[in-house]
């Protein structure tokens, strides 16, 4: 976390969001908790878990995130730190 401009890429096969050609997308990142991060693989439908990297990010696109986010409001007003809802991401 020391250096805020390294370049985020979505993780999910097929999208092509990157904080480079898609700034305006918010970009979480998946946990490193095993049995959070199976969930999250099951959400964006990887079958493929992400092997040896530790830090992985999912782009907003793979979430309802008006819904998800517990502060995308005040998120969107004032910024601050991306608050994900509790038992988020669920499958849909
Ligand atoms: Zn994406």
């Amino acid at each position: 976390m020391s250096n805020p401009q390294t370049r985020k890429s979505c993780v999910v096969p097929k999208c092509m969001n990157t904080t480079t050609n898609a700034p305006e997308k918010l970009f979480f990142v998946v946990p490193s908790n095993a049995q959070m991060r199976k969930k999250w693989i099951q959400v964006m439908k990887r079958v493929d878990p992400f092997g040896a990297k530790s830090c992985v990010y999912c782009c907003e696109d793979h979430f309802d995130i008006e819904k998800d986010m517990e502060n995308y409001v005040k998120y969107k007003l004032v910024g601050g730190r991306i608050k994900l809802k509790k038992g988020v991401p669920r499958t849909y």
